[in-house]
């Protein structure tokens, strides 16, 4: 199936305990393409990178077969900033700049090769453009799945309502799922934000997995335990892209698919946490994705008691 998707191209200037970088490559459409494209996925990308953003970007995605007509450059505008600086833990960061420069007035044309993809991630950007991209499809994608973040629930409530209320399948991190539900469970949380529209809730926990809920249904996953973890950012957005690709390939929606591809999102993230920005992501081969889903297996596997 084809896979479209909505988010960020942006540049990123991230510090973490280990280093800085100043502008490089980010942006949750990036990271979904990247991940997406290890698996092979006919991907769409729709999003608006100013007249900065070096073609050899665009290159590289398209030596992937990550189809990018959808991304449209405003010569006299600014690409999308994002800087943000991790706590020791790298679990924790704070955002210290988002600019949304050409983001700000983006009214997005979906390509005519992708208006009918079957599969799509509305990634992390403003409601109001991951609204338009659903409206604007030739009909409804049989899979609508949603990520988001605090920025945009203290900014645009309203919206973020309405796109969540569209969605099948939102993904979130833990303290997101808390602000959107007022709950400090998780439990109670996932029971929140089923209400609001999704019939799959993924919480994600960064270094401590994630969690996939479908109404009384609970799957647990670790995260893949790495000696080296460099950079965390684009995590979330790997995984997302991950996730919807397997599905997109393997054609099924239901719990079961959905436990895999929870597998495959993060066996994807976990490459890119090793190093800074997509500097990893863009190296991973179909045979690295598989030694690490084994790992994944070897991990979490046991003996039954009799
Ligand atoms: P993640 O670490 O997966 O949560 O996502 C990091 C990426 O999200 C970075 O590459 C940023 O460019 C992008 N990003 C940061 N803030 C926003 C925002 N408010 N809207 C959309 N994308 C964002």
């Amino acid at each position: 199936m084809k896979l479209l998707s909505v988010g960020t191209v942006a540049f990123d200037a991230i510090e973490t305990p280990f280093g800085k970088t100043d502008k490089i490559l980010g942006g949750a459409a990036t990271y979904i393409g990247l991940a997406a494209s290890v698996l092979d996925t006919d991907v769409h990308l729709v999003s608006v990178v100013g007249g900065d953003f070096p073609d050899e970007y665009l290159e590289m995605m398209k030596g992937k077969n990550i189809n990018v007509d959808g991304v449209e450059v405003v010569e006299d505008g600014k690409t999308f900033f994002w800087a943000g600086k991790y706590h020791n833990d790298l679990n924790t960061r704070d955002t210290l700049t988002t600019e949304l420069n050409v983001l700000e007035n983006f009214d997005p044309k979906i390509p005519e090769g992708g208006a009918d993809a079957e599969v799509l991630m509305l990634g992390n950007l403003h409601p109001a453009v991951q609204l338009a991209v659903l409206e604007r499809m030739k009909t409804r994608p049989k899979l609508v799945v949603l990520d988001t973040m605090n920025f945009w629930m203290d900014l645009t409530w309203d919206l973020l309502m309405d796109v969540i209320a569209k969605t099948d399948v939102i993904t979130i991190n833990d303290e997101e799922a808390r602000q959107l539900s007022g709950e400090y469970s998780l439990v109670k949380a996932a029971k929140k934000i089923h209400a609001l529209g999704p019939k799959y809730v993924i919480i994600k926990k960064g270094e401590h997995g994630a969690l996939l809920f479908e109404d009384g249904k609970v799957f647990a996953i670790p995260a893949l335990l790495l000696e080296d973890v460099f950079d965390p950012t684009g995590a979330g957005d790997t995984f997302a892209g991950g996730f919807v690709a397997h599905l997109a390939k393997c054609e099924k929606f239901d719990f079961e698919s959905m436990k895999t591809a929870l597998i495959v999102g993060s066996a994807l993230a976990s490459f890119t946490v090793e190093q800074f920005g997509t500097e990893k992501i863009q190296t991973v081969t179909p045979a690295m994705l598989k030694e690490r889903i084994k790992q994944f297996k070897e991990l979490t596997t046991f003996e039954e008691l009799v």
